[in-house]
């Protein structure tokens, strides 16, 4: 159980996967190179992990054709592969533990939450996708009497999903369930900063039943084994998750070599608009709070612009600080901790970096500000609120991905809607407000793939999950996740 366990008996001991998992099995890397991989919580080394180059991206991807020409598991019957796919979510549960502490060493979450939260989530992700894949149906089209036309769902073939660091599992085990339910084969990168869980994750595949080859995993560096899946011949899909300026590369990359299909889901700058009728401050001010200092601010739904009218202005900023006062960075292997480290000494630069862009540029702080816990060695950064903001500043146009609110004050309801689709992101929004007709004004007035009204950062598995604009394109979750990774063809059949 989360409280009784010694977590930091458990880091001393823990057994680091570090070696690409191809064709069922951890195997040496051909090319030979590692990477360091830190413990983000003390900024100590903790082990090697392969970089896998080219060579090693070839290696996983013939793996993963040989699977899938196979038909071991492409060409099985939904409902065994639903059998295998339950197996795995009920594995992933069973090792709770062992995933929990190594999501917390990677990325320097709190335990609690990698404990309570990601392992929870993918494992209901994978058996979401299993359940559904023996209840969806192809179509007869109605084309006339001396025809029978079907119209049918096939896996694409090989898909790369490459994903972030925020939440390792989470991110794998959305590209995972709709692409291996619908019977493709994939190859999981996970970021340089985060691979412990993928690779845990190959190894509970092949324990759940999964045939080799059907869930390879490659470790490495964006821009040596990502851009290799990106520009492969023989990968009909990328499933991408991250940034916007790395969501361009793989449209490129795409062009570049064999058209593949790219689904993105990037970044955002999401608003939190907080109107003039808004009947409940306190509930405003705890969404808020969690929503942009919640897993560090390293989410990219984060509601990172407050955009509230003047009238309200003070009484929500005062209830904000006094909510931050929640998610002081703490021991992440601690579990009351609430809030963990940033992920990286690079990232902490770039967040201290946009600290110091909105002071430069004419915004203050209302609290926080400044790295914490340094004697520690680990990259802890303070809850920071920004007032005095305006939208053209540097910390309302860029994605921060760290514990920082940006607040700019408007006047009205237009002025406030204006200010929250002036951003090239569009992923996500929230409105707050008392009044019905108000909060249907703005949820069809705010340009973004999710918005949320009353309320922030609400998700189910039923509901689909990302972006408008150069938040990307194609959603994650619920069965349209399912097209992304599934061609339709058209059978004609002459009576
Ligand atoms: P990132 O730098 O874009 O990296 C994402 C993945 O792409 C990593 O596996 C990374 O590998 C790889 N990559 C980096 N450079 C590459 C290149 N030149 N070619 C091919 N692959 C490359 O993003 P991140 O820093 O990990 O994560 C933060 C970003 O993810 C934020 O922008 C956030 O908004 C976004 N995000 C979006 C969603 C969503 O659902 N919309 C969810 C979570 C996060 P390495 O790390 O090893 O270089
Ligand atoms: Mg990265």
């Amino acid at each position: 159980m989360l409280h009784t366990i010694d977590w930091h008996g458990r880091a001393a001991a823990a057994v680091l996967p570090n070696r690409p998992f191809i064709d069922g099995a951890y195997v040496d890397s051909l090319s030979g190179e590692t990477f360091d991989c830190v413990y983000p919580g003390d900024g100590r080394v903790l082990t090697q992990v392969a970089s896998c180059n080219d060579a090693d991206v070839d290696r996983a991807v013939a793996s993963a054709r040989r699977a899938f020409e196979a038909g071991s598991w492409s060409r099985m019957a939904p409902a065994e592969r639903r059998r295998i796919l339950l197996r795995f979510s009920e594995l992933i549960l069973a090792n709770r533990e062992e995933l929990a502490l190594l999501e917390t060493l990677n990325v320097g979450k709190p335990i609690a939450n990698a404990y309570n939260g990601d392992v929870v989530s993918a494992a209901s992700c994978i058996a979401w996708y299993a359940e559904a894949i023996d209840k969806v149906y192809g179509e007869v089209a109605a084309t006339g009497p001396d025809m029978t036309t079907m119209v049918v769902r096939e896996p694409l073939g090989v898909v790369a999903a490459v994903v972030p660091w925020n939440y390792p599992m989470s991110m794998a085990a959305w590209k995972l369930g709709p692409a291996l339910a619908t019977g493709n084969s994939v190859i999981l990168k996970p970021a340089e900063q985060s691979p412990f869980t993928a690779l845990k994750f190959g190894e509970l595949a092949i324990e759940a039943g999964m045939p080799p080859g059907v869930l390879n995993v490659v470790p490495g560096l964006g821009h040596i084994a990502g851009r290799a899946l990106g520009l492969h011949m023989d990968v009909d899909c990328v499933g991408f998750t991250g940034s916007t300026e790395v969501g361009k590369y793989f449209m490129q990359y795409s062009g570049q070599s064999n058209i593949k299909r790219i689904g993105l889901e990037l970044g955002g700058k999401s608003p939190q608009v907080v109107l003039a009728d808004c009947d409940d401050l306190d509930a405003a001010a705890a969404g808020i709070a969690a929503g942009i200092f919640a897993n560090t601010g390293q989410v990219c739904n984060a509601g990172s612009r407050l955009i509230v009218d003047a009238s309200i202005r003070d009484a929500l900023l005062e209830k904000i600080a006094a909510q931050a006062a929640n998610y002081q960075p703490g021991d992440p292997l601690d579990t009351a901790t609430r809030m963990g480290s940033v992920v990286s000494e690079e990232q902490m630069s770039r967040v201290l970096g946009y600290i110091d862009a909105g002071r430069a540029e004419g915004a203050s702080a209302l609290i926080g500000g400044a790295r914490v816990r340094t004697e520690t060695g680990g990259f802890f950064i303070e809850p920071t609120v920004f007032e005095g903001v305006r939208n053209d500043m540097t910390i309302a146009r860029e994605e921060i991905f760290g514990p920082v609110l940006s607040a700019i004050t408007v006047n009205g309801f237009d002025e406030a809607m204006a200010v929250a689709n002036d951003t090239i992101y569009g992923l996500s929004g929230a409105v707050w407000t008392g009044s019905v007709k108000n909060a249907h004004r703005a949820a069809k007035a705010i340009r973004a793939g999710v918005v949320w009204v009353n309320c922030f950062d609400r998700g189910s598995m039923a509901v689909p999950f990302g972006g408008f604009k150069q938040s990307g394109f194609g959603r994650d979750k619920s069965l349209h996740a399912m097209d992304k990774y599934t061609d339709l063809k058209a059978m004609w059949f002459a009576h």
